[in-house]
């Protein structure tokens, strides 16, 4: 299963990425010495591969309902058409070839449901706003609206 590197590596490349999530190391190794300046919080990525999976065994087994989880809201259906970007991979449930990749960053003064990270431009105004948010990837498949939260991470802002 791909991760939100890969696919960051993908859209906007390693280095643009590397902007964007800043780990505690990356000051220190740029050799700014500003030593009143807080070290920047650690952001690690964290998977829900596990849940997802199990989630999807589930289903398969015919413990679940596949209603449960092809269940993606009006809103994600649209920001998934817009904004989506397709993965590497099929669909775990219809084996389908149009799996998308949605972020959405929330954090203070940002809207209640979210901001949709749709490209390079938007995910630089939100890491330069002077605020850290945490973003939430999450996979939707176009055509049978499977969904599930994949990995999120923090942004320090
Ligand atoms: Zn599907």
């Amino acid at each position: 299963m791909a991760q939100i590197s890969d696919w960051y590596s993908t859209r906007l490349g390693h280095r643009a990425f590397a902007t964007l999530v800043e780990v505690t190391t990356s000051r220190s190794a740029q050799g700014r010495q500003q030593a009143p300046t807080p070290a920047p919080k650690t952001s690690a990525v964290v998977s829900y591969r596990l849940a997802r999976q199990r989630v999807v065994d589930s289903i398969l087994r015919g413990d679940r309902p596949i209603e449960t989880a092809c269940d993606a809201q009006a809103e994600l259906r649209r920001v998934a058409h817009n904004c989506g970007t397709l993965l590497p991979e099929p669909c775990p449930l219809c084996d389908g070839s149009d799996l998308v990749a949605v972020t959405f960053a929330f954090g203070a003064s940002l809207p209640r449901s979210g901001r949709v990270v749709a490209d390079l431009g938007e995910a630089r105004k939100l890491r330069n706003r002077g605020r850290p948010s945490t973003w939430y990837v999450i996979e939707v498949c176009r055509q049978c609206w499977w969904n599930h939260l994949r990995e999120s991470f923090e942004v320090s802002g």
